[in-house]
């Protein structure tokens, strides 16, 4: 057996355990991961440094925060996404409970990328935890002080067993990519993608697989321009324009390409070399809207207007993972809001909720009485009323 076998074997082995199953231990593993990021802020901070020269406020904020927030939530909401959902009943099941129960699935992978290491790896992490499953995880290999922290610190404050986590590249991500899960959550490009989907179609694996993909932002004539584009600026210059959820180019009338120009230019005057942010001019709401509908589904779309209706009409005419109107990213912060993509930009969502709800089997249960058996004769054979019958 190779290693990375044994290691998701052992993984299966202590779901199987039932351990997860309290809802107290799954919150006790919550509860670890949370200390783990704060007794281990600065070395989590130096990893981002020396992968991606961030600065320790960078990392805090546009990185560990989110994780710890997540956490939070998380613990505090569990207790009720646990409860059994009881649902409306027809009129033959009133006698009856119908409820749905959320089980784990099992033992789940998780994939991460390398422009936000931390997060996009532990934040799905949480989801996966607190609906009981196992999770091996599979840091990115670009981001390498990061996945060796990971698979030096997870095992420290985590029970051993049940979060591997799995160092390598493409040859070991091929090997894990094998063995058989219950569910992968994969972050990265939409070539990957399909290379993770078909790996998980040989075991029929369900996946969310949170992918990239050109991001559109319409500026109308009719907003404050110097707000937007300081906005707009943030959100495509934060982390060296390595964001998923970036504007990734804007597209506005002519006659303001001029300005948006400008204010882009004052808004970034303390970076020197950034990422190119295209412009394409349209003539009119309708033809931008025909632009973005003729590509492949974006990750998100961003809309800024004084009107309303302008903002209305491009979330009913367009499609995209999310949408954040007169200002930009900020959708994915919304612990109540799905993240994710649709189309080429990806299937399935986490974060809050919706990622207890992607790592259970959402089961559906009727429990009938044994002893009333009245109203349910009519359905044995024979069935047909006496007059009908011959
Ligand atoms: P990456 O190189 O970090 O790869 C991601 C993972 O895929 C790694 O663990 C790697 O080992 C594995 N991998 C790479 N090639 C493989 C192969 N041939 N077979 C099996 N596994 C393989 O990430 P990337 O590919 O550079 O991803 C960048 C993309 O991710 C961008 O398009 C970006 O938009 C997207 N992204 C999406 C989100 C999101 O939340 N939707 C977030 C961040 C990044």
């Amino acid at each position: 057996m190779s290693k990375i076998s044994a290691v998701v074997q052992r993984a299966r082995a202590a779901f199987e355990s039932g351990r997860t199953r309290p809802v107290q231990f799954r919150i006790q593993q919550l509860e670890a991961l949370r200390r783990m990021i704060k007794e281990r802020e600065k070395d989590l901070a130096g990893a981002l440094a020396a992968d991606l020269h961030r600065n320790e406020w960078n990392s805090y904020h546009d990185e560990l925060v989110y994780c710890l927030e997540e956490i939070d939530y998380t613990i505090k909401n569990l207790p009720e996404w646990v409860q059994d959902e009881p649902v409306e009943k027809t009129a033959q099941t009133q006698q009856d409970e119908c409820y749905i129960h959320s089980e784990p699935l099992g033992v789940a992978l998780i994939i991460g990328t390398w422009n936000y290491p931390f997060d996009l790896t532990v934040q799905p992490m949480v989801g996966a935890i607190a609906a009981g499953n196992a999770v091996v995880i599979k840091p990115s290999e670009l981001s390498e002080h990061m996945a060796s922290l990971l698979a030096t610190l997870i095992p420290q404050y985590l029970d051993k067993d049940l979060y591997p986590v799995i160092n390598g590249g493409v040859p070991e991500t091929t090997e894990v990519l094998k063995e058989r899960f219950d569910y992968i959550l994969y972050t990265g490009s939409t070539g990957v993608g399909k290379i993770v989907m078909t790996a998980a179609a040989k075991h029929l694996t369900p996946v969310t697989l949170e992918l990239g993909g050109k991001s559109p932002c319409y500026v109308d004539k009719d907003c404050d321009l110097e707000v937007a584009c300081r906005r707009i600026a943030w959100g495509k210059f934060m982390n060296s324009g390595q964001t998923c959820v970036a504007p990734d180019y804007i597209l506005c009338d002519p006659s303001i390409q001029g300005q948006v120009v400008e204010k882009l230019k004052k808004a970034v005057k303390e970076e020197i070399f950034g990422p190119i942010m295209p412009i394409v001019t349209v003539r009119s709401l309708e033809e931008a809207i025909r632009f973005i509908n003729q590509r492949e589904k974006p990750l998100a779309l961003y809309v800024f207007s004084n009107n309303d209706k302008v903002i209305k009409k491009m979330i009913a005419e367009t499609s995209s993972g999310g949408v954040t109107a007169n200002d930009v990213i900020i959708h994915l912060s919304v612990h109540t809001l799905p993240f994710g993509g649709v189309g080429n930009s990806g299937m399935g969502c986490y974060h809050g909720k919706f990622s207890f709800i992607t790592f259970s089997h959402r089961r559906s249960c009727l429990v009938r009485s044994l002893h009333k058996e009245d109203p349910f004769k009519a359905r044995f054979p024979p069935s047909m009323p006496k007059m009908a019958r011959n």
